[in-house]
């Protein structure tokens, strides 16, 4: 039996389905949103920090100016200086006023702490310089250029942030002191990543050194170096891209800002699918819960109705009232309507019931009037054929001969249809008495064949019996009854077939010592029964065909006759049957074997367990 989804579990798929779906989908479109919102928000939170770092850098450049400004007024240095200006320029004395100036600057990185000091003169060259590499003193050999109007300076691998203040004596500008401090990238980080590039090389930055060719690469190709905001792909992530505009970098050294946009829409997305899972393990749990509450509401007065209805069924009756208990008012009108009907039926039911009592007592009253009357109707038909054959042996003319024939021959067929009434009206009626006898059963059938073959002469049929050798031939049982279903299916085969052959076979299919059941066997090769119509063919008074009568005669009631009379000797009968190859009529009979003596036969079948319909 096909099985189909309890209401529990459709009341679950088609309410909590849907709403997952549901959630779903928002889920979906409120992540898109949420991450173009973070994207945009991020940018703009950038922008905003590039502005306070640009602004916090020009701030600190200011206090360093002013105090660098301090720092050149210091007289020792300036007295320096102006030996250099002073004095003629011959090698040694320039070393020895460098040596000064340089001891001057390390004296000044004692108090101010730069890693790199140099002076120039009014012509922009460098006069004197000293740098600390791991703190460290060190005076170059050769004077680095250092160019005027740039605040960032390369210098033996490492890069400076540079300021400048002029060194004036009286109201001419004798140089500039340049201080510089390793460059600090952390000044421009804004929560992400930092890099520090010239002519589109990364000089320095917060990632680890051998990424910084790659990452160029990727940024010469994603972003130009007039673009202020650019995305590029990194690692698999999406970097946010951001040049920092600082007054004195740009445009020779550009800092960038990179921040992943991913890392913060998966954060958030990160969250809302926690909360999301939460909702819906909760959400699950919940419609669960109302499913089964709701689902068992309906199934459970439901199940009552169909426990009710079969503890009915297995009575065969409508149940007398089906009750719902408290269900919902569905199942409340389901029940009423079903007692409504459950009322009809039985109305209906009783009415049927005594349709069929009235039926069966006019069908017994006309059994018993049939019986009798054709009981009566069979004395005078036997006065009119017993005087007809008196008559026939008196001296008659031609004429006489013909009239008198005429009469008896109809008789004797009155006489035929007046005694299947008479044995179906007994059979009908349960009045079927069985008068068991020894007799031979091959010669029975034998004297069959003989009987009709006349009539299958007429039709040119050939007739065939046969007998199986070794069966059993002598038995109990009514040899009139048989012969009458035997000459009934060969009466039936020859007035149906209108070439060919008729044949009877008789075969034994089980034996015991005192019984056998026997196979008796008419085939035809007749017109033969179409398949739609041969189940109706032992229904009483019918024939397959309306013309059947008409062509062919008899009332529809031999094959019920024998029927009838095969069970009431506790036989089968059946057919098989090609509509225009013929048919084949069997009949299965148990049959007591006689073993001698005809006392003992009589008492193997007695009336008392003759069996009747
Ligand atoms: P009837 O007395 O009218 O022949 P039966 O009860 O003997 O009535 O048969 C019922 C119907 O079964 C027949 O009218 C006929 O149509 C069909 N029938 C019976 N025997 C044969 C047969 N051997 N071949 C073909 N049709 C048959």
């Amino acid at each position: 039996m096909k099985r189909f989804a309890s209401l529990t579990t459709r009341a679950f798929l088609f309410s909590f389905l849907p709403v997952c779906v549901v959630l779903l989908v928002s889920f979906l479109a409120l992540n898109a949103l949420v991450q173009r919102r973070v994207k945009y928000e991020l940018r703009e939170s950038l922008q905003k920090s590039e502005d306070l770092v640009i602004r916090a850098n020009e701030e600190s450049s200011r206090r360093v100016s002013q105090f660098v400004k301090v720092v050149a007024d210091s007289p020792g240095l300036k007295a320096a200086i102006g030996l250099m200006h002073e004095v003629p320029a011959t090698p040694e004395n320039a070393i020895e006023i460098r040596r000064t100036i340089e001891r001057q600057l390390e004296e000044i990185h004692t108090q101010v702490g730069y890693d790199f000091l140099a002076i120039s003169d009014w012509k922009g060259r460098t006069i004197a310089a000293v740098y600390f590499p791991n703190g460290k003193l060190q005076s170059p050999d050769q004077m680095p250029e250092i160019p005027a109007n740039l605040s960032v300076f390369e210098f033996s691998g490492e890069v400076y942030e540079l300021s400048t203040t002029p060194i004036i004596m009286g109201d001419e500008q004798i140089g500039n002191l340049r201080l510089g401090r390793v460059f600090d990238l952390n000044r421009y980080q804004l929560g992400g990543d930092t890099a520090l590039l010239r002519n589109g090389r990364i000089l320095r930055a917060t990632y680890p050194q051998k990424a910084w060719a790659p990452l160029a690469e990727q940024l010469r190709q994603s972003c130009s170096s007039t673009v202020m905001e650019c995305e590029l792909h990194w690692n698999g992530e999406t970097l946010l891209v951001l040049q920092i505009q600082e007054p004195g970098l740009w445009p020779t050294y550009r800092v960038v800002e990179l921040r992943s946009l991913d890392k913060a829409a998966h954060e958030f997305t990160a969250g809302l699918l926690r909360i999301f899972g939460n909702v819906s393990a909760g959400g699950v749990v919940l419609a669960l819960l109302f499913t089964i509450a709701t689902s068992r509401s309906v199934s459970k007065p439901l199940r009552k109705l169909v426990a009710q209805l079969r503890v009915g069924g297995q009575g065969h009756h409508f149940p007398e009232r089906i009750n719902a208990g408290r269900a919902v008012t569905e199942l409340q009108v389901l029940a009423d309507a079903f007692n409504e009907v459950a009322a009809a039926a039985r109305r209906s039911r009783d009415e049927l019931e005594r349709a069929k009592d009235a039926a069966e007592c006019a069908s017994r009253a006309k059994s018993d009037f049939m019986a009798n009357i054709s009981h009566e109707l069979r004395t005078p038909m036997n006065g009119i054929i017993g005087m007809s054959d008196l008559l026939l042996l008196t001296e008659l003319n031609p004429d006489q001969i013909e009239y008198a024939s005429t009469v008896r021959g109809s008789a004797q067929a009155l006489m035929v249809i007046i005694s299947d009434i008479l044995d179906f009206a007994r059979l009908e009626a349960g009045k079927m008495v069985l008068t068991p006898e020894a007799f031979d059963l091959s010669r029975t059938v034998n004297e069959i064949a003989e009987l009709l073959s006349a009539e299958a002469a007429a039709k040119h049929l050939r007739m065939e019996r046969q007998y199986a050798a070794g069966a059993p031939t002598r038995f109990i049982g009514d040899v009139v009854r048989i012969r009458q279903v035997m000459t009934n299916l060969v009466g039936n085969a020859i007035k149906f077939t209108h070439e060919g052959r008729i044949s009877i076979r008789v075969s034994c299919l089980e034996q015991t010592e005192q019984q056998a059941s026997m196979y008796l066997a008419v085939q035809d090769t007749g017109i033969g029964i179409a398949p739609e119509k041969i189940h109706l063919i032992f229904e009483r008074f019918t024939q397959v065909e309306s013309q059947t009568s008409r062509r062919y005669g008899g009332t529809g009631l031999g094959l019920t006759i024998v029927k009838q009379l095969v069970e009431v000797m506790g036989g089968q009968v059946g057919v098989e049957s090609r509509p225009g190859e013929g048919s084949l009529f069997w009949v299965k009979l148990p049959l007591p074997i006689d073993t001698g003596s005809a006392q003992e036969a009589a008492e193997v079948l007695t009336p008392s367990e003759v069996k009747t319909c």
